[in-house]
């Protein structure tokens, strides 16, 4: 069973295709990079699969569970309340942007939804933190606030924020991108560490050297379709003339 399916996803905005027909399936414990030229949809797909966006129609599914699915005139559907809650519990997504809240301090930014949304015994809620923020090599910034932080210690309160909801699959929409090129290869190490902790990734980036290293599977989106997919050696070594010429650019 796959963890992840989305099938034959479309959104537009203002009448303008930009998922145009998209299938694309997650397994337990698979790492999928997805690259592509800026507006091809990749964020727009990572906010339909995080139910941020609601899709115009296709399917989704967590674990076999429907999310949404395509009612009698084509419009998706999607599931609610309860339901809903359930389902969300499966995943997590880390932005390019951090967006932590400024107000509260790295150790109450991680423990805030696991006590207050999913009620969680806070002894345990605070000690699991403090074990994410050891990995994360962060211990010692339990107390500061996040304008005390660099952007690459920022990112990795956010992927310990994720993390603390124990979701079975994290998306993360270009966790690098907004970082000084010193603080990337931080945040790269600690998303390569999660690889060791058997999550599940689906991670949108510019990064190549990285994703190539690793990636199970790599997508190459543009225009809002999958142009092919394929092994990190496949795809790098595509003759696809779209492929070439976009790896062309950041090779
Ligand atoms: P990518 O992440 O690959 O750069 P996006 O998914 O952000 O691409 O955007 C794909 C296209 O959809 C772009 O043309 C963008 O302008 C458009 N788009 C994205 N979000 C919205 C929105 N909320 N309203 C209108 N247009 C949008
Ligand atoms: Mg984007």
């Amino acid at each position: 069973m796959y963890l992840l399916e989305m099938n034959h996803v479309k959104k537009a905005f203002d009448g303008q295709g930009v998922l145009r027909d998209i299938s694309l399936s997650v397994k337990e414990g698979e790492i999928v990079s997805i690259i592509g030229p800026s507006g091809s949809g990749k964020s727009t797909l990572l906010r339909c699969a995080t139910m941020l966006e609601e899709m115009d129609g296709g399917e989704l599914n967590y674990l076999g569970e429907k999310a949404a699915w395509n009612g009698p005139d084509g419009k998706a559907i999607y599931a609610k309340g309860e339901k809903r809650k359930e389902i969300q519990k499966n995943y997590g997504l880390v932005f390019q942007n951090f967006h932590l809240f400024p107000h509260m301090t790295v150790l109450k930014n991680i423990t805030d939804a696991p006590i207050h949304v999913q009620k969680r015994d806070k002894e345990e809620v605070y000690s699991e933190a403090m074990e994410l923020l050891k990995k994360m090599g962060l211990e010692d910034k339990a107390e500061a606030y996040p304008c005390q932080l660099s952007g690459g210690q920022c990112q990795r309160v956010a992927i310990a924020r994720a993390l603390a909801l124990n979701p079975r699959i994290l998306f993360f929409d270009e966790p690098t991108s907004a970082l000084d090129p010193e603080l990337t290869g931080e945040v790269l190490k600690v998303i390569k560490s999660l690889a060791d902790m058997h999550i599940t990734m689906v991670i949108v980036t510019h990064e190549m050297a990285f994703a190539k290293d690793i990636s199970d599977r790599i997508i190459f989106m543009a225009d809002g379709v999958i142009v092919e997919e394929g092994t990190p050696e496949e795809v790098f070594s595509s003759s696809n003339e779209r492929t070439q010429s976009f790896l062309g650019r950041y090779g």
